[in-house]
């Protein structure tokens, strides 16, 4: 099973921890969507997002990691 995090700062989920500022290990999806991200990203993940949450906004990099994903770039 693949480790989950999130930041801890704005919200973002990924697989790779250190794409964070702020890694926050996380159980899985149902511990982080549907519940609303801080909508301030962190620069240095404002590149590398490609998915958003249609349901409860959360962005990701990776669209496995949403509930909902739709492709925002
Ligand atoms: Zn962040
Ligand atoms: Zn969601």
């Amino acid at each position: 099973m693949t480790n989950l995090y999130e930041c801890g700062r704005c919200g973002v989920v990924s697989e790779a921890s250190n794409h964070l500022c702020q890694p926050l290990e996380v159980a899985g999806r149902e511990g982080y969507c549907g519940i609303l991200a801080p909508r301030d990203i962190c620069d240095s993940m404002q590149e590398s997002l490609t998915f958003e949450c249609a349901s409860c906004g959360r962005p990701a990099e990776n669209k496995e990691l949403l509930c909902d994903p739709h492709k925002i770039r």
